[in-house]
């Protein structure tokens, strides 16, 4: 990897001019989205995607989200928009839904993991949708981490992971979501299959399609070998060096009780805002519902490895409606060890 120094750009006109030309050229740009900040690159140019990959140090055949800025973009890189897409592209566009279609050959193999589909996202961060509008380019935008570690919700998280590695990030500032958007793919064409939940829920998609269901990767761990619909639920995902410990109680005096007892040197607790202290024990807070609880879940995992921690007692997130975002993002972390009381 060649040691450029990552240029600061803000939101100013002529930084987003800056962006758009550094990444019309085939240059890696970390650009704020809604949902977490994306390390973008022109889709359509292999050279420039697989410096995506080689920036994360990402599994090549999982898939990269191509993000646009207007429909007549979709028709030139996806096949076949079925009827169910363009009612949810018209409802939930533009905003944190990733919908997969059949790819067009002008999306070169390596964006797509090597499959013949394509991710494709509307974003409705306006820096995003403004850069991408500038350069005229579809952008391929993975998470702008290391592969493996939490996602950004900051410009700050970006250069902490890539300082050096890409050529510029735009700081646009906290990300609103928090969580990487919802990833669904159509089995037919009135069913939705959720392949990654996010902020938009199970329940807000359900009145578009016939049948709707999640995906089981969602709830268990999947082994490396295995062949998923969307690659990228095989791997470790979203960890932090801290170990992550979901515990599942069924109240907040079991959860304490427990932590009381098992914690050590380094233990933390990651707590909902409602929860009394538990005394003698470091704690954080995350909130009390799945969308205050995406928002700062990622920023709580940095700044547990900020502070050192060795190990966080995690309460455990619902699974109903966008708080099983939550709940995936953390199992995924904690490598799907729960304690279960
Ligand atoms: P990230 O870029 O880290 O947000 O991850 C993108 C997610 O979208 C991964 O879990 C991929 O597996 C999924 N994804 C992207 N494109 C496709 C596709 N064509 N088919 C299935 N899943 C996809
Ligand atoms: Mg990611």
């Amino acid at each position: 990897m060649n040691q450029i120094s990552t240029k600061l750009l803000h939101d100013s006109p002529e930084d987003l001019r800056i962006a758009s030309e550094l990444l019309r050229n085939g240059e890696l740009v970390a650009i704020p989205t809604e949902t977490v900040y994306g390390l973008g690159a022109d889709a359509r140019n292999e050279t420039a995607v697989r410096a995506i990959f080689a920036a994360k140090g990402r599994p090549a055949d999982n898939p990269l989200i191509v993000h646009i800025a207007d429909l007549d973009m979709l028709e030139q890189i996806a096949l076949e928009i079925p009827e169910i897409a363009i009612r949810l592209a018209e409802q939930f566009w533009s905003g944190a839904l990733t919908m997969i279609f059949k790819k067009r050959p002008e999306i070169p193999s390596v964006t797509s993991g090597g499959l013949d589909t394509v991710g494709v996202r509307m974003p409705s961060h306006p820096v995003a949708r403004e850069i991408i509008r500038l350069s005229g380019c579809p952008i391929a935008a993975p998470s702008a981490n290391r592969s493996g570690l939490p996602s950004p919700t900051t410009a700050k998280h970006v250069l902490d992971d890539m300082n050096g590695r890409i050529a510029a990030v735009v700081d646009g500032g906290q990300c609103e979501v928090g969580v990487e958007s919802t990833v669904i793919c159509f089995d037919d064409p009135e069913t939705i299959h959720i392949l990654r939940p996010g902020c938009i829920s199970l329940e807000d998609l359900q009145p578009f399609a016939e049948k709707i269901y999640i995906d089981k990767a969602i709830f268990e761990q999947i082994s490396p070998d295995a062949k998923v619909a969307s690659p990228g639920m095989k791997y470790k995902h979203y960890s932090p060096k801290t170990k992550i410990l979901p515990v599942d109680a069924p109240d907040f005096e079991s959860f304490s009780d427990y932590v009381k007892s098992h914690a050590q040197n380094g233990t933390y607790c990651l707590l909902f805002d409602s929860d009394p202290d538990i005394p003698g024990i470091p704690c954080m807070r995350y909130g009390d519902t799945g969308i205050a609880q995406a928002h700062d879940l990622f920023l709580r995992f940095r700044e547990l490895d900020e502070v050192g921690a060795r190990l966080a007692y995690v309460r455990m997130p619902r699974q109903t409606g966008a708080d099983l975002s939550v709940y995936n993002r953390l199992m995924r972390a904690a490598g799907f060890e729960v304690i279960k009381l």
